[in-house]
């Protein structure tokens, strides 16, 4: 059944996810008077909500935890009049003209037209999906040694991942740890010769190959590590008190494939400094476009600048 036009809600400026950087979009916008509604997916708040101690995000002395955090940050952009719906936006079909209106679907029923988007669905760090290691998330396990590292400090540890950002947080680590192991599956790493180097003459870094995570042990914290060597079956143990998995991260694009632009691994292709997408008036920030940085404050920085950026847009066809 197509629905008729006039029945069908429009927004001058929809964003779609509520981290830091979707709230911070919703700040700028609210105050822009773009009347900004939020769409929160399925975890309202973001990844931040994940994890207790934010201990990086300026303004903030003497640390935060996540649900704090992002429960400011809504406020926020509420206080602005930006409304928050609780929704998950389930198809899109951006419009390909300047000025022209952007169909979405909300929980696969409710329609609704955009004159402006702002994608800020995040991405997801990929885990190992062993149970010991869900049981110890936040307990000693961590997707995200730049975050985490910290907690660390004089400490032994472990870090799981061969590639480029496995051997560069495998670096990171080995500057505040007194030991870094790190397992990677296969015979090498697929880490650039660079990188590769830059692990190798690490002293404090004992790279494990042909290894993988056997058990995560501990009860409440991380305690240590079972490994298992994937050749000779043969087990090791060892102890640390953080284990970091840098496996990869997959960004929360699936619902734009085909309608714009990404990179092979889903990543929002944005244009020069902005955060415009190859389709008039759909904007793109916070880790759903950002392979490199991937923090709170710089998904809130690019938020900001979508929310600019889509007033820009809405000035410019007016
Ligand atoms: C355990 C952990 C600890 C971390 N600690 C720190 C730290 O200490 N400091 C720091 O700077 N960074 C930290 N980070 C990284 C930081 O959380 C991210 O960089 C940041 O949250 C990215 O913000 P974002 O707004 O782009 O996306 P996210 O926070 O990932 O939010 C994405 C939002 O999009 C929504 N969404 C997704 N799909 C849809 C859809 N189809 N429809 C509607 N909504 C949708 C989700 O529900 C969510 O609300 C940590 C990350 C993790 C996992």
């Amino acid at each position: 059944m197509i629905v008729m036009s006039d029945t069908i809600e429009r927004i001058k400026c929809l964003i779609i996810g509520s981290g830091p950087a979707g709230y911070t979009a919703a700040i700028y916008a609210a105050r822009a008077d773009l009347k900004p509604v939020v769409y929160t997916g399925m975890e309202p708040g973001g990844q931040l909500t994940t994890t207790t101690e934010v201990d990086n995000f300026p303004g903030y002395p003497e640390g935060v935890d996540g649900p704090t955090m992002m429960v400011h940050l809504q406020q926020q952009a509420e206080r602005f009049g930006t409304e928050v719906r609780i929704g998950m936006v389930t198809a899109v079909e951006f419009s390909n003209e300047v000025g022209g209106i952007h169909k979405v679907t909300v929980d696969n029923n409710k329609p609704i037209e955009a004159e402006t988007v702002i994608i800020s669905t995040g991405a997801s760090a990929k885990y190992l999906g062993l149970p010991s290691e869900q049981r110890l998330r936040g307990g000693g396990v961590s997707a995200c040694a730049v975050c985490d590292g910290f907690f660390y400090k004089g400490q032994e540890v472990a870090i799981v991942g061969g590639g480029d950002t496995a051997a560069e947080e495998a670096t990171y680590l080995a500057k505040l740890c007194t030991k870094v192991t790190m397992l990677v599956r296969g015979g090498q790493m697929r880490a650039s010769k660079a990188m590769q180097h830059r692990v190798n003459s690490t002293p404090n870094i004992e790279v494990h190959y042909h290894t993988e995570v056997d058990e995560v042990l501990g009860d409440q914290v991380v305690e240590g590590l079972r490994m298992v060597n994937r050749q000779t079956g043969e087990k090791e143990e060892i102890a640390i008190t953080g284990l970091f998995i840098a496996i990869g991260h997959k960004p929360n694009t699936d619902i734009f494939k085909g309608q714009i632009d990404m990179d092979e691994v889903g990543y929002i292709l944005t244009h020069g400094k902005s955060t415009k997408t190859n389709k008039h008036g759909v904007f793109a920030c916070g880790d759903a476009q950002d392979k490199e940085y991937r923090q709170a404050v710089t998904a809130a920085g690019t938020g900001c600048m979508a929310a600019l950026d889509a007033e820009r847009y809405l000035a410019s066809i007016d």
